[in-house]
């Protein structure tokens, strides 16, 4: 075996245990088995240097150290909240920055993990949406807040379950990084990565049609969808990429999806906004729509809806609505058989409420790479 330098070792956290057994096998032409005890040390002993794997022979190791590494994201910055909800600020390469929030709650513990250093859609009450896209993640930077926040937690997978579910409704449109995002699941569900079960592990989408689809083909996780409001001419305005996939194609591209697999439930998110889309009218747009999924697939409660009330952020011209007006939206579903529940907001003290997670670190980053620029060009006094 030839030794690779050192600048190209493989970051095995991209793998997933196909992956994995592939780089075994072709690469350091060892067996496929070998990737299996790996992937235990990685995942669920979260050991990073092939040293510490004392159940591989002292040349694997070697050939290990010479070809691979494990680079998980670093932790810039971490606060707990009074609630117990958990932030990591997760430093990328260069002056990247994500966030990963775990929200613990009545015996389950649920990571919300980001897919893109900021967002491309533009969806007009998103915190996130205000940065603009910035890059993909990699299946390592997916998979690695995952890692982080199981360390922390010191979770054992099938002994300890800490984390108990994985959401993928952080930072970015999950669909737009497809096959990172699709491999990073696997190694959730993996038993060797964090053995969650299909219905633990959410995508949500803000309804790339053709996506879903191709989801449906290769995964059988839930999916949530965010749908924010009931008919076309105001969805488009709140979530721009309505305008080229409709209310109506989303919502058959859902049944597509339940039906492949087998009469699963799909859960739409509705984040309420005072005096937007949370009148009587728009629930009973949105009960209507419901109905309508449940007859298409001729099952009671295919569709879940989850009630957010919006959380305002700097530069927001959305509000929260009253708790009156929240509870007279959640009772017109009520009434209609739906059981609508709504999302507590969590982690208020620590910013890392739903719709808040902001790469806060980068838009300080971004903010001063501009002040210099201005700088050298003269735009500003050297003592602003
Ligand atoms: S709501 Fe989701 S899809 Fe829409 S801009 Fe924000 S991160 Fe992107």
């Amino acid at each position: 075996m030839t030794e690779v330098a050192a600048s190209t070792k493989r970051n095995l956290l991209d793998l997933d245990r196909e992956g994995l057994e592939r780089f075994f096998a072709d690469t350091l032409g060892e067996k496929r088995f070998r990737a299996h005890q790996v992937m235990k040390w990685i995942h669920h002993r979260h050991v990073t240097g092939f040293e510490q794997m004392t159940d591989l022979g002292k040349a694997l190791r070697a050939k290990l150290e010479a070809n691979a590494e494990i680079r998980v994201p670093q932790v810039q910055f971490e606060k707990p909240s009074a609630d117990g909800t958990h932030k990591w600020l997760l430093a990328m390469d260069g002056s990247n920055a994500i966030e990963t929030v775990y929200i613990p709650d009545k015996g389950r513990g649920t990571l919300c993990v980001s897919s893109q250093v900021g967002c491309a859609l533009n969806c007009q009450f998103c915190s996130t949406a205000t940065q603009g896209f910035n890059r993909n993640l990699s299946t390592a930077e997916i998979i690695g807040q995952v890692w982080v926040a199981a360390r922390h937690l010191g979770n054992v997978p099938h002994k300890q379950r800490k984390l108990t579910n994985v959401v993928m409704m952080g930072m970015g449109e999950p669909l737009m990084n497809f096959d990172n995002v699709v491999r990073a699941m696997s190694v959730m569900r993996d038993d060797l990565g964090y053995g969650l079960a299909n219905k633990r592990v959410t995508l949500s989408t803000a309804g790339l049609v053709p996506m879903i689809d191709r989801l449906g083909e290769v995964s059988d996780v839930s999916l949530a969808v965010s749908l924010h409001a009931p008919d076309d001419e105001l969805r488009s305005e709140l979530v721009p990429l309505n305008r080229k996939y409709p209310i109506g194609e989303l919502m058959e591209s859902c049944v597509r999806y339940a039906q492949r697999k087998r009469g699963a439930s799909v859960t739409f998110e509705y984040t309420l906004m005072k005096d937007v889309n949370d009148q009587p009218q728009h629930a009973l747009g949105l009960i209507r729509l419901m109905r309508d999924f449940d007859n298409r697939l001729q099952m009671k409660d295919a569709a879940k809806v989850n009630l957010i009330p919006f959380n305002p952020f700097p530069g927001t011209r959305f509000e929260r609505p009253d708790d009156a007006a929240i509870r007279r939206f959640q009772k017109l579903l009520n009434e209609a058989g739906r059981i609508a529940p709504v999302r507590r907001t969590r982690g208020d003290d620590i910013d890392a409420a739903c719709g808040q997670l902001k790469g806060q670190v980068m838009d300080r980053t971004r903010r001063q790479a501009e002040f210099r620029k201005r700088l050298q060009a003269g735009g500003v006094d050297a003592a602003a």
